[in-house]
């Protein structure tokens, strides 16, 4: 189905961007029984709404078969890095907030529950709330109390019900996952104190564009949010934004504090800047079309050489982003020959489409001369000394090199 209208400001001038050709989810890792199903494919198109600069995907998928056909397999805590991520925002939200010992928080797409462990650790009363009945089932072994459902006004009324007004509401890369952030933003606005919070992160859309990255597109990112988009969105449920900040996470999330008061914020300014770097103008991403392409034609030249030598490549890191990556440029088990992941709940499955297998980074072992092109580009500086270890005649190969 076609999204002719704005998500956030129900604007009908939308217009195509980005078009990366047919991609299936990025985020289900396909399990030896399910090898030889086809899986499905939609176009991956995004559309800028020219009202409010808002960036969303224009075809619109099931969410039901987006989150819970396949066993979901992105747990939050699946390395040291993401690890400390949620282990230090616990510590400088609840420092930040000056949250009270006891306060309740409710977790949108709480995943595997560790963010909420850590805050319950803290002495703060956590709940979660997750569409993964796989994820509330981990959740569940973490003794963190998980609704099974997708954040709709109904499941937020469910909440109220149950635990009253709560002090903080936490949706850390799921709000954007959302085929109705307005509903979603109302639906937290209906359960938070007057003085409350509403604190999310997700990836930030500047940054992606910026740095030419293209990969954080995928089928269950509907909502690309910048600074603007975001103020437009929460106003819309009589939230503002007290504090915006740019984090080191997925390559650079952006992470907004809001409440329901008017408060003068340091948004404005970087607002000014989105409009600066022309975020909300076709042009630049004309430009950024022909730059993705280009990288991808010299790159793949690189790599079909390689292969024409018969030489092995494997590509490190199961992540969505990394699905995006392997679709767009056409690399499928032919031309890579493994993808290596650290998570137990991905190791064993194959990629989506381009079916290839996925195993332990010890696979580096069995090669004299092998290549490795890193699809987890954010965790570069971790994976390059662990991988060197397993073996120090790793060949690193990059897209970079072709910028
Ligand atoms: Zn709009």
């Amino acid at each position: 189905m076609l999204r002719n209208s704005c998500l956030v400001c129900d604007s009908k001038e939308i217009d195509e961007i980005i078009d990366l050709g047919s991609h299936p989810f990025a985020d289900t890792f396909i399990p030896e029984s399910r090898k030889s199903e086809a899986d499905k494919v939609y176009p991956l198109v995004c559309t800028l709404c020219l009202n409010c600069g808002h960036v969303q995907t224009k075809y619109s998928t099931d969410p039901n078969e987006r989150y819970s056909q396949i066993d979901y397999s992105y747990t939050s805590s699946n390395s040291n890095f993401s690890r400390t991520h949620w282990d230090s925002y616990a510590k400088e939200i609840s420092q930040e907030l000056n949250l009270s010992k006891g306060a309740t928080i409710i977790e949108v797409g709480s995943n595997d529950g560790y963010l909420s462990e850590q805050f319950n650790k803290a002495g703060y009363k956590s709940i979660g709330v997750d569409p993964s009945p796989y994820m509330v089932e981990l959740a569940k072994k973490r003794g963190v109390t998980t609704i099974l459902g997708l954040f709709v006004k109904e499941t937020s009324d469910k909440t109220l019900s149950k635990y009253g007004k709560v002090d903080l509401v936490v949706a850390n890369n799921v709000f954007n996952h959302s085929d109705n952030p307005l509903e979603f933003v109302k639906s937290v606005a209906n359960i938070l104190k007057d003085e409350g919070y509403f604190v999310f992160e997700q990836p930030y859309w500047v940054t992606s564009i910026r740095t030419e990255k293209f990969d954080q597109i995928y089928h269950e990112h509907v909502s690309y949010f910048t600074v603007r988009s975001a103020k437009t969105l929460l106003a819309r449920a009589g939230l503002s934004i007290i504090n915006a900040k740019i984090v080191n996470y997925h390559g650079g999330s952006l992470r907004v504090i809001a409440q329901k008061v008017n408060k003068e914020s340091q948004a404005e300014k970087m607002i000014k800047e989105e409009e600066k770097e022309g975020i909300f103008k076709i042009e630049t991403y004309r430009n950024f079309m022909d730059k993705i392409k280009n990288q991808r034609n010299i790159f793949l030249e690189r790599v079909y050489k390689l292969k024409q030598n018969n030489k092995p490549i494997i590509a490190v890191g199961a992540a969505a982003k990394g699905n995006t990556f392997l679709n767009f440029y056409g690399l499928n088990k032919t031309v890579i020959d493994y993808v290596t992941d650290s998570s137990p709940h991905k190791i064993g499955k194959y990629t989506p489409l381009t079916r290839i297998p996925i195993v332990n980074d010890d696979v580096f072992k069995n090669y004299d001369e092998v290549y490795a092109l890193i699809l987890s580009w954010n965790l570069k500086d971790q994976l390059l000394p662990i991988l060197s270890k397993i073996n120090q005649n790793i060949q690193f190969i990059s897209p970079e090199e072709a910028k």
